[in-house]
């Protein structure tokens, strides 16, 4: 823990010193009045994020949590679903629908690629009695980013439901769940919210509340039903995770002080940043198209992409993700979510200039590097980081 490493994973994420201080701040109750007014204005703060009239829960869990909350609360054992399947994460949402009893239809859309709007409506069409289309926003595994806005349009035409992990989307890029009609929208605190993992965040529309009302999967800790309850009589239905929820009130904060839209420009300059000087380094972006919350970087030919990683690490100290399963090896994948500084993104460049040179000498001249460090450094100073204020006192 001494050791000093530039985090640039799609998550866990750089936090901001003023959210490690609220971390470090003694322990207080849940059932406090001080806590209570604390938790409720969160509560309200990220319908704002959500852009939604609809409450939003919190659960204590991984972002999984939340996925598997949209679904319990949602489905009835023999319900059918259909399943975009571009990468790990949609995997992982099929497999456990199929584990709460759903028959799921999977549309597996080859890895970097989007889903097609298209390949949904035809889907609904064959499947008329789906109660739920399920998709990823940003599919982490790969990148790539699916038209969630016109899928929307879509099932808003059927009676089922759009499901979507928004993990590594909501507070990253503009995902208004309202406006575009999302019907359950999950989200997760160690991506864009800046936060430690162990929350995750869920709001049903008006459709979605009519199934949560006659939904028979079993459910206990995240029935939505009693969390809000618990919500409207102004507490949380289990214990609050006191430390969590207090980091939060401050990023909400600074989101909503800042503006959302000056957050989502700052990770797309990142994200338009890396992709520029990528471009100059010779290296090809991975998905079709990519989300602005990481980039996903092709390996180049006869470099291995997780040997380039651990280099990055070892001689850098610079974190970045490599590929799973069938990516294994083929890419590195670089996070834009989080306190990150116009710094952080440079030392990420030259590491990787440098461990391309390392692994396969001549590579790149140190030219190419320059020219790569000044588009990125030149995009960058448009969109400077959001800078946060003092930590605010406890409530
Ligand atoms: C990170 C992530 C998750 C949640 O993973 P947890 O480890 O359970 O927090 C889910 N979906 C996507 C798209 C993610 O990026």
């Amino acid at each position: 823990m001494t050791k000093s490493y530039t985090l640039m994973t799609p998550g866990p994420v750089p936090l901001p010193p003023e959210v490690l201080e609220v971390l470090a701040l003694p322990m207080e109750h849940h059932r406090t009045p001080e806590f209570i007014a604390l938790f409720n204005r969160v509560l309200e703060n990220l319908k704002k994020i959500f852009m939604t009239q609809e409450p939003v829960f919190i659960h204590t869990s991984t972002g999984s949590g939340g996925m598997e909350s949209a679904l319990v609360n949602c489905l009835s054992p023999g319900d059918h679903v259909i399943a975009v399947v571009s990468g790990k994460f949609g995997e992982r949402w099929a497999d456990m629908a199929e584990t709460f009893g759903a028959r799921v239809t999977r549309i597996e859309v080859p890895w970097g690629k989007a889903v097609r709007p298209e390949q949904i409506q035809v889907e609904l069409q064959r499947n008329p009695d789906a109660i739920a289309v399920m998709s990823q926003a940003c599919e982490t595994s790969t990148g790539v980013l699916h038209p969630i806005r016109e899928i929307a349009q879509i099932t808003a035409q059927h009676k089922a439901l759009f499901m979507v992990d928004g993990i590594t989307a909501l507070g990253a890029l503009p995902m208004p769940m309202d406006e575009w009609g999302i019907d359950v929208l999950v989200a997760g605190s160690q991506k864009a919210f800046m936060l430690p993992t162990g929350l995750s965040f869920i709001s049903f529309s008006k459709k979605a509340w009519q199934r949560v009302e006659t939904a028979t999967c079993p459910r206990f800790y995240f029935d939505i039903r009693k969390e809000r309850a618990a919500n409207a009589a102004g507490e949380s239905g289990f214990s609050a995770s006191v430390t969590h929820v207090r980091a939060l009130d401050l990023v909400l904060d600074i989101f909503l002080k800042q503006g959302l839209e000056r957050v989502h420009q700052r990770i797309q300059a990142l994200s338009n940043a890396t992709i520029a000087a990528a471009k100059e380094l010779g290296l090809n972006v991975y998905p079709e198209p990519p989300s602005p919350s990481l980039t996903t970087l092709s390996a180049p030919d006869g470099i291995d992409g997780q040997k380039l990683r651990n280099d990055m690490e070892k001689n850098s100290h610079v974190i970045v993700m490599g590929g799973q399963d069938q990516l294994k090896g083929k890419v590195i994948r670089i996070g834009h979510m989080g306190a990150i500084r116009d710094e952080d993104l440079l030392d990420t460049l030259r590491a990787l200039a440098n461990s391309l040179n390392q692994i396969k000498p001549g590579f790149l001249s140190p030219a190419q590097l320059d020219r790569a460090l000044e588009k990125a450094n030149t995009i960058l100073q448009m969109h400077p980081a959001v800078v946060l204020k003092a930590a605010p006192s406890l409530t």
